[in-house]
């Protein structure tokens, strides 16, 4: 275990003015409040925080990481609080020690592919401070070096699991490589035992039957490389177990199939020397064909570079890997990130910018950050700021656009749950339906025994699906309630006919329409797009009594008859006012025109030109079309149940305009042919008594 002052010595040597006391407090703190707890290796407790710290040195990171480091598990395993810790060592590192206690909360609860991608990007949301990820990955790090030590083996499984499928890829995904191998092959020794056993004891005689030595390769290609002039500093390795299982895995491969595994890094000064060192190998060993990769010219999209060939040894007819480098690369695939802010802080080089191409918005923090500390203060990952994490009652993890409500949840789920969704508790408590998740909430739908999802949500949901769901159903509804309306229509057309609608009769008449079948036309009459005069003469051509023709402002209605007009002498109802009978009324005769017929206090009266003359309705009156506006909830059904209350007080609906619903309401207008002022009066007060209604008024035009 690092001492006290080793530690403080380390982070000296890179950072001179870095807070000793700081970490001095910090040190004494941890040791204390760990106390006298023991770690499974019967270590003292306190050692796993010190080593933690001492990894975050070798990355170069700041005084306040390493004492977060220092304290990262007090919080949770010992009396002290945070508000203790703040006090103490003040709100930034407060803030740090904070952050590392919430991602250690999380835990994995299902191990689906799925859930292991939501659960690493949920990290790195909840890591508004990448230090708290740095922090974060080398406590797992740690962890895992120390796993042989845990009795359990389901525990020790499961820690395993969990650092291949969350923690190995959120390294690889800032850049961390050298975490993540680490990572892997450690959680690989655990997962799987007997493949790693098998790998390691075939490497160990492929060595000796071979002769292959990493040792006398190095040596040769170092040699060969200073021969030509390039001074670069050669290391190489075996490949570790899980790299080489992974590839007899992809490539359906035995070990003995496999002749790469050992692999060489040359480091040389620049860019220009990394392609010299390629030519001067190539030239000495035959490559093997399709094995060269540039990622100088194309970098990875995470920012990764470096030339990647393979080359035969002649002699040993085995394999080898090179990676060709400069030291700035190097250190940037190695570390990733952290080695990027090592370098913001003047070590060495400016940080390449179009490296990370993918953290475009983070490097503009970081470029106009003021100093190292504002700048991982700042240094947000900008690319899941915009997604928020919640998780179901059971443990599963959603990723949802930020600014999701409950209902975008539940359309996330699956679309019923959407569609039966009548309310939300949010972390337990009953929350509005509107109301914004955040990360980590715990999100519970309650279903409704319909589905009925409810048109005013469109307007605060945040996710496409939901939009396109809540639309969807809307345009469903309306169109069985069209269809149930037109059937209505229908049917009040063949009763006057005395017809019945059977295939005989619909086949032709559907024909002579162009309509493909009878959905369609109850459709095209519910809409208005057919009279029901044109619907009769389809169905009994030539049956149609009465043709009223539409002419221009006012409509014939030869059926009315009306007190001071000479019998035979024609006339028009207004097509503004809409006369009834028991409407009072004046006629306007015109020298070329049927007599329009208005109510008294018409509008458009004032526009006639012609001589006024006092009608009254006759005794015989048969009845004409008032126009009315019906205020309707937007809510299922309620079209079709307006139709049914005007068929059941015995009056025609002779048309119907549907006027653009708003999200609550919507106002139909329909003409109903009536018999008198006092039967529309009826009728309007039944309509009135409707659920669905909200008011039912006369109206002109
Ligand atoms: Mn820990």
């Amino acid at each position: 275990m690092l001492r006290q002052y080793e530690l403080v010595e380390r982070v000296k040597t890179y950072d001179p003015d870095a807070d000793e006391d700081l970490l001095n407090r910090a040190y004494v703190f941890s040791v204390k409040a760990h106390g006298s707890q023991l770690r499974a290796s019967g270590d003292p407790y306190f050692s796993h925080p010190i080593e933690v710290a001492g990894i975050l040195t070798d990355l170069k990171l700041d005084d306040k990481t390493i004492a977060t480091a220092i304290l990262h598990d007090t919080i949770e395993d010992t009396v002290a609080t945070q508000g203790e810790i703040e006090r103490l060592f003040g709100p930034d590192v407060g803030r740090l020690v904070d952050g590392v206690t919430k991602l250690s909360k999380i835990e994995t609860q299902t191990e689906s592919e799925r859930q292991a991608e939501n659960l690493r990007k949920f990290l790195l949301a909840m890591s508004s401070d990448i230090r708290v990820l740095l922090v974060k990955l080398a406590d797992r790090l740690h962890n895992m070096r120390t796993l042989h030590h845990i009795a359990r083996e389901d525990k020790r499984l499961r820690i395993a699991r969990e650092t291949m499928d969350i923690y190995a890829p959120l390294a690889e995904r800032i850049g961390m490589y050298g975490f993540m191998e680490e990572m892997q092959e450690l959680a690989f020794q655990h997962l799987e035992p007997d493949a790693s056993q098998m790998i390691s004891s075939r490497m160990a005689r492929l060595r000796e039957t071979t002769g292959a030595n990493v040792h006398r390769i190095t040596g040769a290609l170092e040699s060969l490389l200073r021969a030509k002039g390039l001074a670069a500093s050669v290391t190489g390795r075996e490949k570790r177990p899980y790299s080489i299982w992974r590839k007899m895995a992809a490539r359906q491969m035995s070990f003995e199939q496999l002749s790469d595994v050992m692999a060489f890094r040359v480091i040389v000064d620049d860019e220009t020397d990394c392609y010299r060192a390629l030519g001067i190998v190539h030239g000495r060993w035959p490559m093997v064909p399709g094995r060269f990769k540039d990622f100088i010219s194309t970098p990875k999209p995470n920012g990764y570079r470096s030339l990647h060939t393979s080359v035969l040894l002649g002699g040993e007819q085995a394999r080898i890997e090179v990676q060709i480098r400069t030291r700035l690369m190097h250190e940037e695939a190695e570390y990733g990130l952290a080695a990027h802010w090592a370098y913001k802080q003047g070590n060495d080089g400016a940080p390449a910018r179009e490296a990370y191409p993918w953290l475009e918005d983070l490097l503009e923090v970081l470029q106009d950050a003021a100093s190292p500390e504002e700048l991982l203060e700042n240094a947000r990952l900008a690319m899941f700021q915009d997604q928020v994490f919640v998780f179901t009652p059971k443990g599963e993890l959603y990723q949802l656009p930020g600014d999701s409500t409950p209902v975008d949840f539940a359309y996330a789920v699956h679309s019923d749950l959407g569609d039966s969704c009548v309310g939300a508790k949010v972390n337990g408590r009953v929350v509005p339906l509107r109301t914004r998740l955040v990360n980590g909430d715990q999100v519970e739908i309650l279903k409704g025994k319909v589905k009925a999802p409810d048109p005013a949500w469109e307007a605060f949901v945040a996710s496409a699906k939901a939009r396109a769901a809540i639309r969807r159903h809307v345009r469903n509804k309306r169109r069985e309630e069209l269809l149930a309306m037109g059937a209505k229509l229908l049917d009040a057309v063949a009763a006057r006919l005395r017809v019945a609608l059977t295939d005989e009769i619909m086949g032709p008449a559907l024909g002579r329409l162009k309509l493909h079948d009878r959905q369609a036309l109850e459709l095209a009459m519910a809409e208005n797009r057919l009279s029901d005069d044109q619907v009769s003469e389809a169905l009994v051509p030539g049956a149609t009594p009465t043709k009223r023709p539409r002419t221009g402002k006012a409509k014939a209605a030869a059926a009315l008859s009306i007190e001071g007009l000479t019998s035979g002498v024609g006339f028009l109802l207004c097509d503004h006012c809409r006369p009834v009978p028991g409407d009072r009324i004046v006629g306007v005769r015109h020298s070329d025109a049927p007599i329009a017929v208005h109510i008294i206090d018409c509008d458009h009266l004032a526009d006639e030109d012609g001589e006024w003359m006092d009608v009254k309705w006759g005794a015989d009156s048969a009845g004409a079309a008032a126009r009315i506006a019906v205020v309707l909830h937007n809510q299922p059904g309620s079209l079709a149940s307006l139709a049914a209350s005007i068929a059941a007080h015995n009056a025609n609906i002779v048309g119907l305009q549907l006027k653009h619903r708003d999200r609550e309401f919507h106002t139909d207008i329909f003409d109903i042919e009536v018999e008198s002022t006092s039967h529309l009066a009826t009728i309007l007060g039944a309509l009135r008594q409707v659920k669905a209604v909200v008011s039912a008024e006369r109206v002109r035009a």
